[in-house]
């Protein structure tokens, strides 16, 4: 028998988890969301073929993992309601909200149940996300596993033993697109500065960040070393990266990362 997957919210982030999971093989027969309202659920079930419905408790009565997908300011409301049948059935659970430890959903559900706290990020919403993952000490290997397939629908999954490090998680992917598309701005306003037309230098950015990583995902060499590889003595490269170095570029980033675990542990 299939294993049953329920998601309790239907947005942005379960319709992403749903779409891949599917993508990869997941029966859609085994997959129920839920939402309050009809306008996330129609979508899913007629594009996907998922079941659906408006009440969490009966969608969780059959299932063998729980995808908690809502926002995190009603997460207490939303567990609070589903303690009774969550205990009952004792699934596998999942939680996508940002900032709340496991502990703590695993205590509005009643407690002693197997979660698994994960920080995604946005690009999951392609396919290309990537996640970090933490597994309370109920959780058993076959329900790691079974995380690990469920997250990897929609991109990366590298696991953290220690929930603590999910903060540096937050830093270095959560928040990460970010810093990315900070990039590219200023990028694309340079290319503008140096005559390009706005679209033509903002393709060209976006196509070389892709370009990179690609490369750099594939080569089992590091980034020093790629860096090395493309900057020939004296020339343009070289120039650019000893501009960069001499600004401080390292230390930006190290600061601002810094900055961004420090407000997710105070966040949690
Ligand atoms: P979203 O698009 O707003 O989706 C939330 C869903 O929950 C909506 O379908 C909402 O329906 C539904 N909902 C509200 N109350 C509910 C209830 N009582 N029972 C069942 N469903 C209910 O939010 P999201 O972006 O997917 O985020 C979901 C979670 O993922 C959040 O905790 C967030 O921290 C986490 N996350 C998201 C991202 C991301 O890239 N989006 C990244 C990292 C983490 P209504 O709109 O009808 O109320």
């Amino acid at each position: 028998m299939a294993t049953r997957v329920t998601f309790i919210g239907a947005g942005n982030m379960a319709g992403a988890i749903i779409g891949g999971m599917i993508e990869k093989g997941f029966s859609p027969d085994a997959i129920t969301a839920t939402s309050p309202s009809d306008e996330f659920l129609a979508p899913l079930r007629e594009r996907l073929g998922i079941a659906t419905g408006t009440d969490n408790n009966a969608a969780i009565e059959q299932a063998d993992v729980v995808v908690l997908a809502v926002k995190p300011q009603i997460m207490h409301d939303v567990c609070s309601d589903l303690r009774e049948a969550v205990q009952r059935r004792r699934p596998l659970i999942i939680s996508v909200a940002a900032g709340l430890p496991a502990e703590t959903i695993d205590r509005w559900l009643g407690g002693k149940l197997p979660v698994v706290r994960c920080m995604p990020n946005t690009p999951s919403l392609v396919g290309a996300g990537a996640s970090g993952l933490y597994a309370s000490p109920a959780v058993d290997d076959a329900q790691r596993k079974l995380a690990t397939e469920l997250m990897e629908a929609v991109g990366l999954v590298e696991w953290v033993e220690d929930e603590a490090l999910l903060d540096a998680v937050t830093a270095v992917s959560g928040s990460a697109p970010a810093y990315f598309f900070l990039m590219f701005e200023a990028m694309e306003e340079a290319g503008v500065a140096l005559g390009l037309p706005a679209d033509t230098a903002r393709r060209l950015a976006m196509q070389t960040a892709y370009g990179a990583a690609s490369m750099a995902m594939q080569s089992d060499r590091g980034p020093a070393e790629l860096k090395r590889n493309v900057m020939s003595p004296g020339g343009t490269t070289e120039r650019a990266i000893q501009s960069m170095e001499d600004a401080g570029m390292r230390r930006i980033v190290q600061d601002a990362m810094k900055a961004c675990a420090a407000r997710a542990a105070e966040m949690a």
